[in-house]
């Protein structure tokens, strides 16, 4: 488990990481496909890919959704280098997409802020 200087200040560290799974992810409790991983963040592969690369980046610290995360300058920064790295180490020299799905008309089924790097193929106007 990590350290609380890591997290946020306020969050309630020991019942995120224990309920949180991207937080478990962080941990190793669960298994992931990593493809990069810095101090700050930690990309990974989706376990259900909507495009031929379909990568997750998440940062260390626990925040619920995009709007937490702009409250935390660094840790936003981090997280879009990480997804540009990605990009890169992916291959995706013809473009790519850069999704934060938030809340319920977002979609978001995982409440730990990911952004999701997709491409791989030609995505048309919106991701399905
Ligand atoms: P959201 O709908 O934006 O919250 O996206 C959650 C994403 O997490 C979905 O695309 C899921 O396929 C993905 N996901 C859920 N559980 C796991 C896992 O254990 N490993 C990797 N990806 C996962």
């Amino acid at each position: 488990f990590r350290r609380p200087s890591e997290h946020t200040p306020g969050h309630k560290i020991h019942e995120v990481e224990n309920t949180c799974l991207f937080c478990r992810i962080l941990g190793g409790e669960i298994p992931a496909t990593v493809v990069h991983r810095t101090e700050t963040t930690l990309a990974f592969r989706d376990i259900d890919p909507k495009a031929p690369s379909h990568v997750l980046v998440i940062p260390v610290a626990h925040h619920a959704n995009v709007i937490e995360l702009a409250a935390d300058p660094a840790a936003a920064a981090d997280v879009l280098a990480t997804a540009a790295k990605v990009a890169e180490l992916e291959g995706l020299t013809d473009g790519f997409r850069v999704i934060f799905n938030t809340g319920e008309h977002g979609g978001q089924e995982v409440h730990h802020v990911h952004a999701h790097v997709v491409g791989g193929a030609p995505l048309g106007p919106m991701l399905a």
